[in-house]
């Protein structure tokens, strides 16, 4: 406020000047001279309406630009709100992996970009008994247990995503099949090696199936997908806690 009462009198001061030199300016021209009156009434009359004119008009324009700073604050906080709202939209609750729809959408744009690389998809062996058995709080710890070792498996750059309830799919960038392979007998191995205990001190086992298949080229998200769940329901059919890889069908590779 006193900023505008300081801009209001300077406003006032400066009016009353041009409008002193205004009437000493015009007035020869018409012939007539500024007398005293004339004078005071040059001063007097800007005085009077300058200041309280510019006076409101500054506080005004200050409850303006308040306001727009306002609106500005809000809007990155709305923006700031939203992007976090999107990413959490994008992953899953209890995980914090990508969702399956996000996990395909990776997929696809990875796709567009490189033929190079290999999807796996891994589903906890028979993940409904230990439910049954012991609870589904009991169940979400296993859950959280093997998504750690899904994690400390792969390669950071890789991308995971929980595409069903216990089923999970990563896409392994630029791997050759080798390498595909060693990271999933990883993934298979570091779920066969957590310690899992439940009811005190009972350990029960969790193991993982790996179905896995090289990006080939030209190969659509969908049939990538169904090659790599071909391998998956194999590795289940023999047995389980397996890891079955392949390119294409005929030269699959099979690990541990
Ligand atoms: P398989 O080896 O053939 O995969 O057997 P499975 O029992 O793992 O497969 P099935 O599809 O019969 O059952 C999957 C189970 O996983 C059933 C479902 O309740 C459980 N499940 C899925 N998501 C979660 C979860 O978030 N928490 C818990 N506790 N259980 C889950
Ligand atoms: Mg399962
Ligand atoms: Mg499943």
């Amino acid at each position: 406020m006193a900023l505008v009462i300081f801009k209001a009198f300077w406003t006032a001061i400066a009016s009353a000047a041009a409008s002193v030199l205004l009437a000493l300016l015009v007035l020869p021209f018409f012939g007539a001279t500024l007398g005293s009156l004339g004078l005071m009434m040059c001063i007097v009359c800007p005085l009077v309406i300058a200041w309280p004119a510019s006076a409101y008009m500054f506080w005004q324009n200050d409850k303006l630009q308040a306001a727009h700073r306002e609106l500005s604050r809000a809007h990155a906080q709305l923006a700031a709100a939203h992007r976090r709202l999107a990413e959490k939209a994008r992953h899953d609750d209890m995980t914090g992996m990508l969702n399956r729809e996000s996990f395909f959408g990776v997929l696809e744009r990875a796709r567009r970009k490189t033929d190079s690389g290999a999807l796996l998809i891994i589903d906890a062996d028979h993940f409904k008994s230990i439910n049954d058995r012991f609870g589904h709080l009991t169940g979400d710890e296993a859950l959280l247990q093997i998504v750690a070792a899904l994690r400390g498996g792969v390669r950071s750059g890789d991308v995971l995503g929980r595409i069903g309830g216990e089923e999970f799919a990563a896409l392994l960038v630029g791997a050759s099949e080798e390498e595909a392979i060693r990271i999933a007998e990883r993934i298979r191995r570091q779920v066969e090696e957590i310690r899992f205990r439940v009811e005190g001190d009972r350990v029960i086992p969790l193991t993982v199936s790996i179905g896995g298949t090289l990006c080939a080229p030209g190969a659509t998200v969908s049939e990538l997908m169904r090659s790599a769940d071909r391998r998956l329901y194999e590795a289940k059919n023999r047995g389980r806690n397996l890891v079955i890889f392949g390119s294409g069908g005929k030269d699959e590779t099979e690990a541990a």
